[in-house]
């Protein structure tokens, strides 16, 4: 019998060998550990035996329930190991494999423009200075040197939100940055009035004016107004301030010019122009054949307007000076309508990177 058991177990183990996967090693179970398998009658057989022989037997047949079942629970293990490995395979994760791009937004072109801008005045110490865009008929004009019905006023027709006749100072939405430049004239010179500190600002922002719209022309655009105030400032400081930013936004070579020109708040006043830089002066569309392309006006700050700030104009001169950024891009991209700026138009937007 011993032998027997012997063999039951060779042949059992030998079976479990060819058992691949959780089903065969049930039914293994079921062969060799099972209710009617040859070691289970073995047990069963035990009564019928010599008492002398029992113990021995009944030890070796222990030995090898304990060793099949010992054997089914380490290719059970090997059996789980092999499936997990073989997941692993078939399912393999690839993460070589370049993600999803994810679309970037971009800066609006007057934005990148009006970056630009900062940055070069940046460089020649101007702060930017940022004030309202609601403002009141006396800042926005009458501090302004635009006293109530001067000619000058009509070039700026307004969006009004309260009153109509100028001496009720009536709200509105303001139609140049210009107002800024009281208003940060007076915070300076409020924290030394007696010495009051030197200015060099920029001012940005949108502006409003009641117009018709049209290719040339938007009811709302940006501004970008400067301001130099301190003492022995002269027409020079100006020429150089501008001359410089011109090279440095259009290009080193590019030359300008100042013609003479009338605003309320500076005195004198001038116009600049950069030689158009499509045909280099020759004459073409874009700068209409004359060879040249305005991009600003300027002035000395008028004494009325420095007075009005709270600096002594019999001591401190100033120049200012002002743009608009959507023209520089119109000029610039060579852009026909300007009202593609404000109506959201991927098409359009997504040519400036
Ligand atoms: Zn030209």
């Amino acid at each position: 019998m011993l032998q027997q058991l012997d063999l039951i177990e060779k042949e059992a183990l030998a079976a479990l060998q060819a058992v691949n996967d959780e089903v065969d090693l049930g039914g293994w179970r079921v062969a060799h550990l099972g209710r009617s398998s040859p070691l289970m009658k073995m047990f069963d057989q035990l009564g019928t035996l010599p008492k002398e022989e029992r113990p021995s037997i009944g030890r070796r047949a222990n030995e090898v329930k304990r060793a099949l079942e010992s054997a089914q629970t380490s290719r059970a293990g090997a059996l789980r190991q092999n499936a997990l490995l073989r997941s692993l395979q078939m399912e393999r994760l690839d993460v070589t494999l370049p993600g999803r791009p994810i679309a970037h937004g971009r800066l609006h072109p007057v934005t990148q423009n009006l970056r630009e801008i900062y940055s070069i005045f940046a460089d020649m110490g101007f702060q930017v200075y940022r004030s309202r865009d609601v403002e009141t008929d006396e800042f926005n004009f009458q501090l302004l040197n635009f006293p109530p019905h001067h000619p000058a006023r009509e070039m700026q027709d307004s969006f009004y939100i309260s009153g109509d006749h100028p001496k009720d100072n009536p709200v509105l939405l303001r139609t140049h940055t210009s107002p800024g430049q009281i208003h940060a004239m007076r915070e300076y010179s409020a924290t030394n009035p007696e010495n009051p500190p030197p200015v060099r600002i920029i001012l940005p922002g949108m502006c409003y004016r009641y117009e018709q719209v049209t290719a040339r022309s938007e009811i709302q655009f940006n501004q970008v107004e400067g301001l130099a105030v301190g003492e022995r400032i002269t027409m020079g400081d100006l020429k150089g301030t501008l001359s410089d930013f011109a090279r440095r936004m259009f290009g080193q070579h590019v030359r300008s010019r100042f013609r003479a020109s009338h605003f309320p708040f500076t005195e004198p006043s001038a116009e600049m122009d950069i030689e158009c830089f499509v045909c280099g002066g020759v004459g073409c569309p874009l700068c209409k054949r004359t060879g040249w392309l305005e991009i600003l006006g300027c002035g000395m700050v008028h004494p009325i307007v420095l007075h009005n700030g709270g600096y002594n104009p019999e001591r401190y001169t100033g120049f200012a000076f002002g743009m608009g950024p959507e023209r520089i891009a119109l000029l610039r991209y060579r852009i026909e309508d300007i009202r593609y700026f404000w109506t959201n138009d991927m098409r359009f937007l997504e040519q400036f990177i």
